[in-house]
This record gives C-alpha cells, sequence and structure tokens, in this order.
C-alpha cells in the first residue's frame, strides 16, 4: 500500500519490456515518491520483474492482474486499490502487426485495435473519473512514431497509434479543465521482445492470398531495412522508462513526447508539404531506390558510432 504522500501508479503490460522497466524504476526511485502497481494478464509472468525489481517488491512495487481487453478485469484491478486512487496511469500495453495487408484476417487487426486503441480507452474511462472528481492526475499512453508517421506494411499499427494521438488530442483539451494532464509517449524502434516477436512471427508465416511481388518486397526490401534501422537507431526499455519518469516529474508536462529526437526530421517532413506527397514519395525512395545505400551506411553507422547513437537519443531535455 503506498504511504502518505507517494503518489501511486498504475502500469499496463509490466510482464516485460518498456512496462517492465518503467515499473523498475519508478518503484526504485531513491526518494520513494511512488508506490507502482505493476499490472499484467497472467502474474505466472512475473518473475523477471520481481527480479529485476529487487527489494522495491512488495514494498514500493505491488503487482494486480488486469487484461486491458477485458472489462470485468480492467475494473477488478482498479477496485483492488485503495479509495481507487490512482495519481499516474501509464497506458503502455499493445500488440504489433506487421506484414502485407491481403494477409492478415480482419480478426487479427480488431485484436490491435482492441489492445492499443480500446484497451487504453477502457483504462480511461475508469480512472478518469476519481482524477476529474480529485481535481488532480496525469494519464500517459505509449503511442509511437508511427502514431505521427506511417510506416509501409505497418499499415493496421500505424493505424491503431494514430487513433490513439487522435482521441488524446481531443481528450487532453478538456482535461485541462479538470487539472488532469495528458502525455503521450513516442518511442522509435526499442529492443523488446515487441522486435523479436515480430522477426519470430515473420519466419513462421508464409502470407496466404498475396501476390509473390508483395511477399519479395516485405521480406526482401522491408524485413532487412527494418533490422538495420533497429539496430542502428533502435533504444533501450530504459531509455523510455527514464524519458517517462522525466515527463511524470516534469513542472508542466508536454503533450508530445518523441523519445528518439533524430525521428523529428521524418516528423517534420509530413508537415513541411501539405500535399503529403514529400513524405510518400521519400519513403517509396529510402525502401525502394535507396535499400541497399541505406543498408552500407546503416551499418557504416553503427560500426563508426559504436552504438553511442542509441545512448545520445533520449529527449525531452
Ligand atoms: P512488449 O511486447 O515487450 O510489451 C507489451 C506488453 O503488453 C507485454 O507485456 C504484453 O504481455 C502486454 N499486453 C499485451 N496485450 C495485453 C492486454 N490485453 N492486457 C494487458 N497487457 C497486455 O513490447 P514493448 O515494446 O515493451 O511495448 C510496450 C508499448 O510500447 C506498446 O504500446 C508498443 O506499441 C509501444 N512501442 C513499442 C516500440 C518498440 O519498438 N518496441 C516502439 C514504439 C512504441
Amino acid at each position: 500500500m503506498a504511504s502518505p504522500g507517494q503518489k501511486v501508479v498504475l502500469i499496463t503490460g509490466c510482464s516485460s519490456g518498456i512496462g517492465l522497466r518503467m515499473a523498475v524504476m519508478l518503484a526504485n526511485d531513491e526518494q520513494k515518491r511512488y508506490h507502482v502497481i505493476a499490472t499484467m494478464r497472467d502474474l505466472k509472468r512475473k518473475d523477471k520483474l520481481v527480479e529485476a525489481a529487487g527489494d522495491a517488491y512488495g514494498k514500493t512495487l505491488s503487482l494486480a492482474v488486469l487484461d486491458v481487453c477485458n472489462d470485468d478485469s480492467v475494473k477488478q484491478c482498479i477496485n483492488g486499490i485503495k479509495d481507487r486512487h490512482v495519481d499516474v496511469l501509464i497506458n503502455n500495453a499493445g500488440i504489433g502487426l506487421v506484414g502485407p495487408l491481403e494477409s492478415i484476417p480482419i480478426e487479427e487487426m480488431k485484436k490491435v485495435f482492441e489492445t492499443n486503441f480500446f484497451g487504453v480507452i477502457r483504462m480511461i474511462k475508469e480512472v478518469m473519473p476519481d482524477m476529474k472528481k480529485r481535481k488532480g492526475g496525469h494519464i500517459i499512453v505509449v503511442s509511437s512514431v508511427m502514431g505521427l508517421q506511417g510506416v509501409v506494411f505497418n499499415d493496421v499499427y500505424a493505424a491503431s497509434k494514430f487513433a490513439m494521438e487522435g482521441f488524446c488530442e481531443s481528450l487532453a483539451v478538456q482535461l485541462l479543465k479538470f487539472n488532469v494532464t495528458l502525455s503521450l509517449i513516442e518511442p522509435g524502434p526499442v529492443h523488446t521482445e515487441f522486435e523479436a516477436k515480430m522477426i519470430q512471427d515473420v519466419k513462421q508465416k508464409e502470407y496466404p492470398g498475396t501476390d509473390p511481388d508483395t511477399v519479395h518486397y516485405f521480406k526482401n526490401v522491408y524485413l532487412p531495412s527494418s533490422v538495420d534501422i533497429f539496430e542502428t537507431l533502435g533504444q533501450t526499455p530504459d531509455d523510455i522508462a527514464r524519458c517517462t519518469k522525466k515527463v511524470i516529474e516534469a513542472s508542466s508536462p508536454r503533450f508530445r513526447n518523441l523519445t528518439n529526437p533524430l525521428y523529428t526530421p521524418i516528423v517534420a517532413l509530413k508537415y513541411a508539404d501539405e500535399t503529403g506527397g514529400l513524405s510518400v514519395h521519400a519513403f517509396y525512395h529510402m525502401l525502394f531506390n535507396l535499400g541497399p545505400l541505406m543498408h552500407v551506411s546503416m551499418t557504416a553507422m553503427k560500426y563508426l558510432t559504436c552504438g553511442c547513437l542509441r545512448s545520445r537519443t533520449v529527449s525531452p531535455n
């Protein structure tokens, strides 16, 4: 249970990746300012988190079951918290989906929206009314650079994050009236199970209903570039956790927080040309005409910078 003066932080999707590292970092805050409720669908998957949390487990970190896709699970979790009091809600749980559109069943696409979009809304609907009543609170949503700029073969995942961005832009204005803050965290590539699952999935899948050219572009053109980008520019879950902690601790938290400033020009490209042609054609050339050159330059960058590009890429500040 939280001690007086401690902020209650509830995080979704803490059994791995970014959520796990956020829980560990906040629970190990030197000044013990937070009591973290780290949630996951299945507590059988708690071991990695418990081990990483060390002494904080049972003191500044407690665990709870929560499936963002299930109304009852969300309600039960929030009802189980003393006075239903959550100061900071971090919506981190999410799933990816990559591949040729033709091969993806609508049901799989709906699952992405159910988790990445409705999952967040379900959480906000449960926690926000209490925050509004108390005239205080901070809602954080882990979006993505792909919530601002679409990426080829990530059509549905990007759409789910775009939807989230529109939802948050709209809601943030109303919440301001109630002294409730809303912030978006927008990471580029991050080394987590997300990336590993994507690569594993691609190896197993056959892409039924997709013409051979598209499968070729996906497997032999897009995927190698994507792996290069992850290897060269990918941040660590700790980078994202550090950025999120800064957002929580800022005196006036920013609404948008791109964690990797190397992506700022890509996002700017979109707004530099109102016709949208510039970014569509730039991405086309990068992928289909400059692919081999990009591979060479990414490999060179990786070796020349010894990975320091990754450590330099944490904003804000
Ligand atoms: P991850 O797969 O390690 O973590 C996602 C977590 O969400 C997992 O622990 C998973 O069990 C949980 N989860 C999935 N469905 C859930 C549900 N219905 N209820 C509760 N929990 C559920 O991947 P990650 O990279 O740590 O992803 C965290 C967030 O970061 C996601 O929202 C993702 O979209 C976002 N993100 C990731 C990257 C990246 O490159 N890894 C980049 C930008 C944004």
